[in-house]
């Protein structure tokens, strides 16, 4: 039975869904020594943020299938070496989204109530009634920037408060939108027309600073600006200078530049509320967490590819639909390539036509990298590290797609160059059936599977007969074949299917014959 480290303390759901599956052993407290020693045990290792799963861990980890972080940070997991060693790493990053949602909602409430100042108020002995006059949120506006996993859950609470809810995404659909019952509106009409703003953007090069003087001034005088996204989103200089100067302007911070927040002039301000960096702390959050990641660890067990991986794209089930039938041609091609180059290949080219264009095919490159790769290398090589195995190498993969397919639904062309010299085979799926439609541009139109032969000859009478004649010597039976030609007299493609396997010594006989450039003998 497979071995499971978890090596922190998680939620005891997220054990129970693996019991059965496999052997778990809990060692909450294991020291980086101990992991070190005993790794090389485990197929699959569970974390939160305590335990160090360092390239030493990793190289050391022999067995290892994946390395599970519950909960959605991954800053102590070194996922470059996992994925040059083809360990999935995988998180749950939606086991917050409704907790974070929730925490938005709460800062709202606690700024349009001043609830947050009233209570330090009661607690001081006063009643100051009339000094707390707060704002419904009912047909307010929220401004969502940011409308991913803990955004739109903002956006279904919201709606319950019977808010207006207008959103900035760029990188979200108007069908997304639509669904949602949302607007999207432009960065800066969002500023202007929001009673309420909530960040919910990852901090990248584009979002920090997305919000400084310049925004804050255009806010409406009684708006409130809620982060609680990540810190250096919203300039904090700014915000303090701003919210100083406008004392009915009103902001909700849990995320800030600097972690944990010290000394900050935010925290001498009523029209402040700050909380630290708890949007993500419920009992629920961390249960979920654990469930998650022990049911992705149980699916890699089991041979299953799991939905959160880190280091290895995934694709929505739609996309996925479309792809399937291509894996199986991908896997063919790469194995009839690997079998007639060399393994010195120094570029390969993918070109995707038709249904498959305009679509994520990253599943379909790193297929056809494995295939490519495996036969040729002594370490295993897998999705997650066909792409950094082809790098190191210094293969160069490039990826391109037409939406012209021609006659085909879709047609998937590989070039590699090898040894000064270039290959292309091109094919395709028509009613489930795996077809070569060309090989180096020579049109051949042939289902294929099993035992085959790839000859280069030149185009003049009688050379198809020698190849009949030397096969025929070995007693090898053709059993269906296919010739392209450019021109007459010139050089020609034959694949042939046969019922005997092209041995080395028919290959070299067949070599020997005039006109015959190469022949390749190839097993599916
Ligand atoms: P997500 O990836 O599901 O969604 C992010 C959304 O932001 C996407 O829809 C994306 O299209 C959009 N986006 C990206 N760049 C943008 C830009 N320049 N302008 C406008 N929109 C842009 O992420 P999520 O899980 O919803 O998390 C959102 C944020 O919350 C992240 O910053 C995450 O780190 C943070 N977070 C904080 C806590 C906490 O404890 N406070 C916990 C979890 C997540």
């Amino acid at each position: 039975m497979s071995k499971v480290l978890v090596a922190d303390k998680i939620n005891e759901k997220g054990v129970e869904v693996l019991e059965g599956s496999a052997e778990i052993v809990n060692n909450p407290t294991i020291t980086p020594e101990e992991l070190l020693e005993t790794i090389d045990q485990y197929e699959g290792i569970i974390v939160r943020s305590r335990t160090k799963v360092t390239k030493e861990v990793i190289e050391n980890a022999k067995n290892l299938k994946i390395i599970a972080r519950a909960g959605v940070g991954v800053d102590n997991i070194d996922v470059q070496a996992a994925t040059d060693n083809g360990i999935l790493v995988v998180n749950a990053p939606q086991s917050t989204s409704i907790t974070v949602a929730e925490h938005a909602m709460g800062l709202m409430l606690s700024l349009s109530r001043k609830i947050a100042i009233a209570d330090a108020s009661v607690k001081s002995g006063k009643w100051e009634k009339s000094k707390f006059m707060g704002m419904e949120l009912k047909n307010k506006t929220l401004g969502v920037i940011g409308m991913g996993r803990i955004g739109s859950e903002v956006v279904k609470r919201a709606k319950a408060f019977e808010m207006d809810v207008v959103v900035y995404d760029p990188y979200i659909s108007e069908e997304v939108a639509k669904n949602l019952g949302v607007e999207i509106v432009e960065f800066e009409n969002l500023i202007e027309v929001a009673d309420v703003m909530t960040i919910h953007v990852p901090l990248t090069p584009e979002t920090k600073g997305l919000i400084s003087k310049e925004q804050l001034y255009k806010m409406k005088d009684h708006a409130i600006i809620l982060n609680c996204a990540r810190g250096g989103i919203i300039n904090e200089d700014d915000l303090y200078e701003v919210l100083k100067e406008r004392p009915e302007l009103k902001a909700g911070l849990d995320v800030y530049e600097n972690e944990p927040l010290k000394e900050s002039p935010l925290q001498t301000l009523d029209n402040v509320v700050l909380t630290p960096h708890i949007a993500a702390s419920t009992k629920e959050a961390q249960r979920d967490a654990a469930i998650i990641v022990a049911k992705q660890v149980k699916e890699v067990i089991n041979g299953e590819t799991p939905g959160n991986v880190l280091n290895m794209p995934i694709v929505d089930s739609e996309t996925f639909k479309k792809l399937k039938p291509y894996f199986e041609l991908t896997k063919k091609l790469g194995q009839i390539l690997v079998q007639t180059t060399t393994s010195n290949i120094s570029e390969l080219n993918i070109v995707y036509s038709g249904e498959i264009s305009g679509r994520s095919k990253e599943p379909l490159t790193r297929e056809l990298l494995k295939e490519f790769l495996n036969p040729i290398l002594t370490e295993p090589v897998n999705s997650v590290n066909a792409k950094s195995v082809a790098k190191q190498r210094g293969i160069k993969v490039t990826e391109g797609e037409t939406e012209d397919s021609g006659k085909y639904d879709a047609t998937i062309k590989i070039s590699v160059k090898y040894d000064d010299e270039e290959m292309t085979i091109e094919g395709t799926v028509e009613n489930k059936e795996l077809k070569i439609i060309s090989i180096n541009d020579y049109d051949i139109n042939l289902t294929f599977e099993g035992l085959m032969g790839i000859v280069k000859y030149t185009d003049l009478p009688g050379t198809i007969g020698k190849i009949g004649n030397v096969l025929g010597d070995y007693k090898i039976n053709i059993a269906e074949m296919k010739v392209g030609r450019k021109s007459e007299g010139g050089e020609a493609i034959m694949v042939i299917k046969v019922d005997q396997e092209i041995t080395e010594e028919v290959v070299s006989k067949l070599e020997e014959t005039e006109y015959i450039d190469f022949v390749k003998s190839v097993k599916l």
